[in-house]
């Protein structure tokens, strides 16, 4: 492959929940974004997140070592890295039976207060974002959640453990 004389790293990642449905999207510590490729084998390959805009950079991973090939040519991803973490907080926010009453702009608030260095606004497609949560949580009562604290009140400022489940980044 072409790849043989360029620069390889072992980086450092993080994998959560894509924006599509059953996608996965791939943090990379440094600040970047990966999606999936491809599987063969044993060797799991992704691609920069700003492929389409000419960036070369490939993972390729083996028994979880993940190791990155070229170099972007562009900034990081950090704060889209944020923005979707905290998008993410409002799912698991609205799916969670102790926040259930909460209207959006509380969601988005309190998703705010546990990533402060992330900014959203509550425009139409992040309310679209907290319905469709909170309509897939209703559609699974069945499934596990965690204990309820007493104490944790939908008011509250202080952050709550999310519920593991459904909107978990892995
Ligand atoms: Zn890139």
């Amino acid at each position: 492959m072409a790849e043989a004389n360029e620069k390889r790293r072992v980086v450092e990642v993080t994998v959560v929940r894509g924006t599509r449905i059953n996608s996965l999207r791939y943090n990379t510590a440094c600040g970047y974004i990966f999606y999936k490729k491809e599987q063969r084998g044993n060797v799991l390959r992704l691609e920069c997140y700003k492929r389409k805009l000419g960036c070369p950079c490939t993972i390729a991973m083996r028994d979880g070592i993940y190791v990155q090939t070229g170099e972007h040519n562009h900034d990081t991803e950090i704060m889209e890295q944020r923005r979707a973490a905290v998008l993410r907080e409002c799912e698991i926010i609205a799916s969670d039976p102790r926040m259930g009453r909460l209207g959006p702009e509380a969601i988005v608030a309190e998703a705010q207060s546990r990533h402060p260095k992330a900014k959203i606004v509550l425009n139409s497609a992040v309310k679209r974002r907290i319905q469709r949560a909170r309509e897939h949580a209703a559609r699974s009562p069945g499934r596990p959640r965690t204990p309820e604290t007493p104490s944790a009140r939908p008011q509250s400022k202080r952050p709550v453990t999310p519920v593991p489940f459904l909107f978990m980044s892995i």
